[in-house]
């Protein structure tokens, strides 16, 4: 990966130059280039060995102007403030180009979560939740997953909150197991999201999915489900990869066996029948869809020109810099922009938490036909603002949220 000056400052040249085309008031503009809180806390943590670490976590609000904040939260070594500002600011304009009554928001620990154990994970996780107890709330900011977090963390936080309230909030937090009021299909949901939007795109550009050529970039919840969902559609998956690295096999790879090894031993390396590929040489594979679906900057300016792929599906949140999708756009590639195609998740969070508000829980089909009928819809909604303006499929759906933000605000006026 190539270190770029500023995740933030990228997220906001976009928005400034769709500021400009839309001719957004420049006080709508300057709210949307600030979040609005922004939280840091440091916090200690009992280790299993008695000793005591101190660990740095943050929480933001970027924008609540069209409802309550949405964002995961992240557990990573390497996160920091700066990129957290990024990711919930990607959040307030996912939210808004698929169009559900949500803001963004996003939270992380720096920390790496595979060394801890899972009972310093929990302590971890609870004061975390406490820190931010300020913050967070089912009417004021609802945490989900992201990488590094999963189902059980969410239900330490909504277990931590409910205590602090004395009785039981589930609507606090979205991604949670189903025993607790998690909802059906969360789980994939951004992986089938993402699915979706490969086909839409597919169908557009004219490429047949069955028998179409996948490069997956990740194999955590959203790349390996997004590499089942797509193979049980008919692509071959021809090479998927993790931190570790990746494997190849050009007739594409038994999906189903490669996630059980996966489960089984924790990577992908070494798969019976593939020849071994690393993540850079995974990205420039010939092939007519990649899906990143790790971590952000994987596609940048040094390497673009060389990617041979004919559409992206971004699954993960920022994998390709500015510069280098212009690079991809001019040579032709069709790229489903992140905000779009790994909405997903946030639309069956959104999903999740109106089943909770309301206790009453639909069936996995039921769930499946909202995401989809949410999901064409956006998609439709860019594909036609990107042909009417002449812009590529990013800009139009950076135009379509901010749009749709910048009225919202209007509506609502500056306080008091
Ligand atoms: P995860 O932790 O479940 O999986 C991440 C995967 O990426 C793992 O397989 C890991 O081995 C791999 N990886 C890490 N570093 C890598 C590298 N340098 N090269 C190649 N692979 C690498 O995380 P996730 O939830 O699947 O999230 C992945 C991306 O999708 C992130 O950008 C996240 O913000 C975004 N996203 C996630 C969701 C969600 O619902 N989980 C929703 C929207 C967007």
């Amino acid at each position: 990966m190539i270190e770029v000056s500023s995740a933030f400052q990228m997220v906001v040249s976009q928005i400034d130059a769709v500021c400009d085309r839309l001719k957004v008031k420049d006080v709508w503009r300057l709210r949307l280039e600030n979040c609005e809180r922004e939280l840091t806390v440091h916090f200690p943590v009992k280790m299993d060995d008695g000793t005591v670490k101190v660990f740095t976590g943050f929480r933001l609000v970027h924008n609540d102007t069209r409802g309550p904040a949405k964002g995961g939260i992240r557990y990573h070594p390497d996160v920091t403030l700066d990129e957290t500002r990024a990711l919930a600011a990607l959040m307030t304009l996912k939210t808004a180009v698929v169009n559900i009554p949500y803001g963004g928001a996003k939270g992380a620990v720096i920390c790496n979560p595979k060394t801890l154990s899972l009972s310093e994970l929990e302590r971890l996780t609870r004061r975390y939740t406490a820190e931010i107890s300020i913050l967070i709330g089912p009417e004021s900011d609802i945490p989900a997953p992201d990488v590094g977090t999963n189902p059980q963390v969410m239900a330490w936080i909504m277990d931590t909150y409910s205590m602090g309230k004395g009785y039981s909030v589930p609507a606090v937090v979205t991604g949670k197991p189903l025993n607790i009021g998690g909802s059906k299909g969360r789980f994939e949901a951004t992986g089938r999201g993402c699915m979706i939007s490969a086909q839409l795109a597919a169908k557009h550009l004219g490429i047949n999915l069955k028998g179409a050529t996948v490069a997956v970039q990740g194999c955590g919840n959203v790349g390996a489900m997004a590499a089942k969902l797509l193979a049980r559609e008919g692509c071959w998956v021809i090479a998927v990869s993790d931190s570790k690295s990746g494997v190849y096999n050009p007739k594409g790879l038994d999906i189903e066996g490669l996630l059980i090894q996966k489960r089984e031993t924790g990577s992908v390396v070494g798969f019976k029948g593939t020849e071994a590929i690393t993540n850079a040489e995974l990205l420039e594979l010939k092939c007519d869809i990649l899906v990143p679906a790790a971590l952000e900057h994987q596609i940048v300016k040094e390497n673009a020109a060389a990617v041979k792929a004919r559409m992206i599906t971004e699954g993960a949140n920022g994998p390709i810099t500015t510069d280098a999708h212009k690079i991809l756009v001019d040579n032709g590639i069709f790229v489903v922009p992140d905000i779009l195609a790994n909405a997903g998740g946030v639309v069956v969070s959104y999903l999740e938490w109106v089943q909770g508000l309301q206790s009453f829980f639909w069936d996995e089909a039921d769930v499946n036909k909202y995401l989809e009928k949410i999901m064409t819809s956006a998609f439709t909604e860019v594909l036609e603002m990107s042909q009417r303006q002449k812009v590529d499929m990013r800009d139009a759906a950076y135009m379509l949220a901010i749009k749709r933000i910048a009225d919202a605000m209007e509506a609502r006026g500056i306080f008091p």
